[in-house]
């Protein structure tokens, strides 16, 4: 087990389009965040990446990609790893090809988006994708920032939310883990955690106030570790810096924390077998092996095998649980919130 971690934030929207901030501003929040990368990622342009973000920005790797919908608004998917933006007239399966073709990177955007039965804000409708079963998605968000706090947020309780743009969140929706877990025992699908942050200008009283969900709140909430084989800051190559990233995003060689419960830096979680240690994403073979946690402070963790947890425990710091051939996947939580939400480890029987 040899990998090191970039730890950063995706789907960020800038002036380019719905977003209140520029680039600029959002590398800086990055930076005073200490991000390793940044995914921006705006409304049907790739018009960042033509203005040269994408690279590096002292230490912040920042990628540039865009977020497709089709005609209606709907199918929100974020595309990464494009030089130019795709043919404006294209449904979402046309572009689900497209990005594949291409050779990009395709994450479908809040899938399993809700609102809450006539109690939702005006002007926000869901955007969910409906059917997910599309052979060409990779990549699904599993806990979108924004997304969340619309589906928490009522018109009773949207002034406490929008001063506390944190402290609502609870934990990615257990319909999605589920359809997550049972399409992973088929093919592999990563999960992402997104922030889908637009740092959005709300009056309040008739007066101008300052950003809600401002970048750098944004920043300290959901992060994705990226599990790299070399350190990100030795490549200094953009291009080779980026595929990277996104390789590392495509083999689910990741997890999602939720960091206003806890740095979640010092966490790893890995299949040990008498010829191997594999990371996650990774398929260990053999009949049976141990799974190893360990933690960066106590948390109550669940482990969840082929969909069903297995193993559900108060964790001071690490375990190790003896298993036989499945796909495992960890949820830890604080104070009985969700705190890291990790991609599937696989262990692969052999027959003799
Ligand atoms: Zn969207
Ligand atoms: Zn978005």
């Amino acid at each position: 087990m040899n990998y090191t971690e970039a730890i950063g934030c995706i789907h960020i929207h800038s002036i380019y389009s719905d977003g209140s901030g520029t680039v600029p501003e959002i590398i800086a929040a990055g930076q005073a965040c200490g991000l390793d990368y940044l995914l921006l990622s705006d409304h049907m342009t790739l018009a960042a990446r033509r203005e040269g973000y994408c690279g590096w920005h002292g230490k912040l790797f920042m990628s540039v990609g865009y977020e497709i919908n089709d005609q209606e608004d709907q199918h929100h998917y974020l595309a990464f790893g494009l030089d130019e933006e795709l043919p404006l007239h294209y449904s979402h399966l046309e572009y689900l090809q497209a990005v594949k073709e291409k050779g990009g990177l395709g994450i479908a955007a809040h899938p399993f988006e809700k609102r809450v039965q006539n109690q939702s804000l005006p002007g926000f409708p869901a955007i969910p994708w409906g059917r997910l079963d599309y052979p060409e998605i990779e990549v699904i968000e599993i806990w979108n920032m924004m997304s969340h706090w619309l589906e928490k947020t009522t018109v009773r309780n949207k002034y406490w939310n929008i001063v506390h743009p944190r402290s609502f969140s609870t934990e990615p929706a257990a319909e999605l883990l589920a359809w997550w877990d049972e399409i992973n025992q088929h093919h592999k699908v990563t999960g992402v955690g997104s922030v889908d942050v637009h740092a959005t200008k709300v009056k309040v009283c008739g007066l101008y106030s300052k950003a809600i969900f401002d970048y750098k709140i944004m920043f300290k909430s959901i992060r994705t570790h990226l599990l790299l084989p070399r350190r990100l800051s030795e490549v200094r190559d953009p291009d080779e810096a980026e595929r990277m990233l996104l390789t590392a995003i495509r083999s689910g060689n990741a997890f999602v924390a939720n960091y206003r419960r806890g740095d979640a830096s010092g966490f790893h979680y890995w299949i040990e077998t008498d010829s191997e240690s594999i990371i996650l994403g990774e398929t260990a073979r053999g009949n049976s092996g141990w799974l190893r946690v360990d933690l960066p402070a106590s948390a109550q963790c669940q482990v969840i095998k082929d969909g069903q947890v297995i193993f559900s425990q108060m964790v001071p710091k690490h375990f190790d649980l003896k298993i036989t051939p499945g796909i495992y996947r960890l949820e830890a939580r604080r104070q009985e919130r969700g705190w890291i939400f990790t991609n599937h480890l696989r262990l692969k029987g052999v027959s003799n």
